[in-house]
């Protein structure tokens, strides 16, 4: 029997796995891969970037609207499934949500790995996609939780002499990191400047540090705008619709600039795969040729 191919990404907040790499689940999705979605919490912290959502019964039911948004979002990217770890958003760095005793920041490396390691074992996926460890452009405990979390289970998922309770031994064949390039931030920005725009990218925003040099996978997601745009859309609660920093430049133009979403292959068992350009372009590159 023909093995069957899954896709299992991991995410922090709902709202994560549209602004992370959306096109490529839908392109490996309409190839018949399966693809799974771990979001680890319900996103309670967040605040309410939209002005049009910005409304009293919003803040009260935010962790349930958020929930909708995110199974709105699931459906647009065509995910096959979706799991909720069930922590709470830890917050930005240094606020009191750190240290609730339900938040993911607070929960062991090895509970909230364990709970993963479950899934894996069960949904059995040859490639993850999680953060990389050096967040230091966008700090938040939850994403770095979810590096630590999805090595942690990279590591032992595999391992029959892990805890046989979490189910049959699986191992992952290729670990990826998903990657904004910050010279994607800086065309954006000088394409505003080119057309006499307004940049919204602030000099902070542009010394972002990137992890460009370390990208090794680069998957063409053009014709795929509409769905990058829709599943960011669903999050209501989280995307302002008249951003400029999100959709500040015609939609065409904004494909066409930066028609790729970016990876870096973290861990492989899968040995040396093709490039093009010098990069990979597909993330079942030595796994769905071999099936
Ligand atoms: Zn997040």
């Amino acid at each position: 029997m023909e093995k069957s191919l899954t896709l299992l990404t991991v995410h922090a907040h709902p709202d994560d796995e549209s602004s992370k790499g959306p096109a490529t689940v839908a392109i490996l999705t309409g190839r018949g891969i399966r693809s799974v979605l771990v979001t680890c919490t319900g996103g309670e912290e967040g605040d309410i970037n939209n002005p049009a959502m910005d409304r009293p019964e919003v803040k009260e039911n935010l962790s349930q609207i958020r929930r909708a948004e995110l199974d709105a979002a699931t459906k647009i990217i065509g995910y096959s499934k979706l799991y909720l770890l069930g922590y709470r958003d830890s917050g930005m760095p240094g606020v009191p949500a750190n240290f609730h005793p339900d938040s993911f920041a607070q929960a062991p490396v090895e509970e909230a790995g364990d709970k993963l390691i479950g899934i894996i074992r069960r949904e059995m996926p040859q490639v993850v996609v999680t953060y990389h460890e050096d967040q230091s452009g966008y700090p938040h405990p939850d994403h770095l939780k979810v590096h630590d979390i999805s090595v942690y289970a990279f590591d032992r998922s595999g391992d029959s002499s892990y805890k046989p309770e979490l189910g049959p031994p699986h191992q992952i064949s290729k670990l990826y990191y998903t990657a904004w390039a910050s010279q994607r931030t800086k065309m954006f920005h000088d394409k505003f400047i080119e057309l006499g725009l307004e940049s919204p990218f602030s000099q902070d925003r542009l010394n972002r540090p990137g992890n460009d040099e370390e990208i090794t996978t680069r998957i063409d997601v053009r014709g795929y705008y509409k769905i990058r745009k829709d599943a960011l859309l669903a999050h209501a609660t989280q995307i302002d619709p008249t951003s400029n920093s999100w959709f500040g430049l015609p939609d065409s133009l904004s494909e066409d600039l930066w028609p790729y979403e970016d990876y870096i292959l973290a861990r492989s068992n899968v040995g040396e795969t093709e490039s093009f350009n010098g990069y990979e372009t597909d993330l079942f590159a030595g796994i769905s040729d071999h099936k």
